[in-house]
């Protein structure tokens, strides 16, 4: 049996790592990125010296070897179907029995003059963050087009290297389609505090060249000219589906594929950034592109290949990010509009970055998703409370258990507890547990109890 995977980012590497446990096949992985699997998250900190790109290894590079599985360094320019047959862009070709598609994703691009002008580019690959290196040397200004994820890195990426920074925001707040407004805002205000020129509900026009074909200006659709020399473009990503658009693998936004990883075709899988279900449980994205989610498909479809018949199921959301200096944790459902049937409760300090937000159902106000800034929560207690359907009010009584901050932090649940309680004067509550070491052994007795 040989098995070959494109792609060695998360999802190929733990797709590959459980079958060679599991099995003693032939297993290849072949990427045309770098030679070696490495850490995607941690390109930022590359840029602002504090790794270098040898530490974002996660094995040794005897580790591949040892585990016998080959790696090819090439790009795959096609799949032929009727042969089980890859070209590979060096001229040589590779057969396989099983197929596993983890070409991940693609920055997104929509059509603006100029965008492929030098120094314009998105920060996805390796490549993009040596050609980012090159791009931003000796420069008087940098414009970052797109609020998500990646702008922000890109935002803060420049600003430790004192490049004055654009940051050009389609919507009304930073990454408002993503966070609930009073999220949004103060991080639109963690930005400004940094002498980032946010641009709220501004649209790139055209990007303009210099004689040399360099960028040398943007035009927002206002008119308003900005000069640059470099653009970072980080309008979000799609599925990578560069080597299946004209083949018979089926795709709609991403590689279609059932809660196995099977797509249309038989012996041919895909997990990932580039894969979408076909059906996801209510309310759940049908792409998901976040690394423990690659990390959890890859291992669910090794299972699948090896014969386990497992559904994936990823259990509650979860995601986290830092913006700036705020650090943020999201468990459970907290879309930007409260859901029906969902009622809120927000927590702000006055003066500083920290907030907790928590949604629970109106009927029986058991939990249904958490939103910390500023605050760490620990992951299993999240979890648990909103598997169990904890009410809001246990779990306030409770914020000892879940606090995740080191010993020395200023702690805030008392704080929250009095804003509770004079919001609700009818529903007087009192802080259960303090945080630290009782809490945590208290939470795990009652785990395994
Ligand atoms: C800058 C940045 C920061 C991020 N930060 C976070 C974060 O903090 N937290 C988080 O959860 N997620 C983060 N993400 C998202 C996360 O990195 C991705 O969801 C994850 O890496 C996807 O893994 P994957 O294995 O599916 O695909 P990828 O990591 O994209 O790997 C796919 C590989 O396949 C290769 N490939 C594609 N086509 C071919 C071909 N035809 N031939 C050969 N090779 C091919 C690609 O070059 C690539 O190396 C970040 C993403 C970026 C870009």
């Amino acid at each position: 049996m040989h098995l070959v995977i494109i792609g060695n980012g998360i999802t190929g590497v733990t797709t590959a790592r459980y079958v060679r446990k599991a099995t003693d096949w032939d297993i290849t992985i072949i990427s045309s990125e770098t030679e070696y699997f490495f850490s995607r998250t941690a390109l930022m900190y590359i840029y602002m010296g504090h790794m270098e790109y040898e530490h974002t290894k996660p094995y040794e590079d005897h580790f591949w070897e040892k585990n016998d599985l080959n790696l090819i360094c090439d790009h795959v320019m096609d799949i032929n179907v009727e042969d089980r047959e890859l070209d590979l862009r060096e001229g040589e070709s590779v057969s396989y029995d099983k197929l596993v598609l983890a070409t991940g994703s693609q920055p997104n691009k929509f059509g603006w003059p100029g965008q492929d002008l030098d120094g314009v580019q998105g920060l996805y690959s390796y490549q993009d963050l040596q050609l980012m290196e090159e791009n931003t040397k000796n420069i008087d200004r940098a414009v970052i087009v797109g609020g998500g994820l990646i702008g922000i890195e890109v935002a803060e990426m420049l600003h430790t290297r004192d490049i004055p920074v654009t940051f050009l925001v389609r919507e009304s707040n930073y990454w408002d389609n993503a966070l609930p407004v009073d999220e949004a805002k103060m991080i639109n205000e963690e930005i400004r505090r940094h002498h980032i020129d946010l641009r709220l509900e501004t649209n790139l026009e055209k990007i303009l060249p210099d004689d040399n074909g360099r960028v040398r200006a943007v035009v927002t659709q206002e008119g308003t000219q900005i000069d640059c020399q470099f653009v970072a473009l980080t309008p979000g990503v799609h599925p990578n589906l560069e080597l299946v658009k004209s083949g018979p693998v089926e795709t709609d936004r991403g590689i279609l594929v059932n809660r196995h990883f099977e797509t249309n075709i038989d012996d041919i899988y895909a997990a990932g950034d580039c894969a979408e279900f076909k059906e996801v449980p209510d309310g759940d994205p049908s792409i998901e592109q976040l690394w423990y989610t690659g990390r959890l498909q890859g291992e669910c479809l090794a299972r699948n290949l090896c014969g386990e018949r497992k559904a994936y199921d990823r259990g509650i959301w979860f995601n986290s990010a830092k913006f700036m200096t705020i650090e943020w944790q999201t468990y459970g459902r907290v879309p930007p509009q409260l859901p029906d049937g969902c009622e809120t409760f927000c927590w702000q300090h006055p003066d500083e970055n920290l907030l907790l937000r928590i949604n629970y159902k109106k009927s029986d106000r058991a939990v249904t998703g958490f939103n910390s800034f500023g605050m760490r929560l620990r992951h299993a207690v999240c979890e648990q409370w909103i598997d169990e359907g904890k009410t809001l009010e246990y779990v306030l009584e409770h914020l000892g258990e879940v606090n995740f901050d080191p010993e020395f932090c200023d702690q805030h649940e008392s704080e929250i507890i009095t804003y509770y309680n004079e919001r609700y004067p009818d529903r007087q509550l009192e802080l259960k547990q303090k945080r630290g070491l009782l809490g945590l052994f208290q939470f795990e007795n009652q785990m395994t109890a």
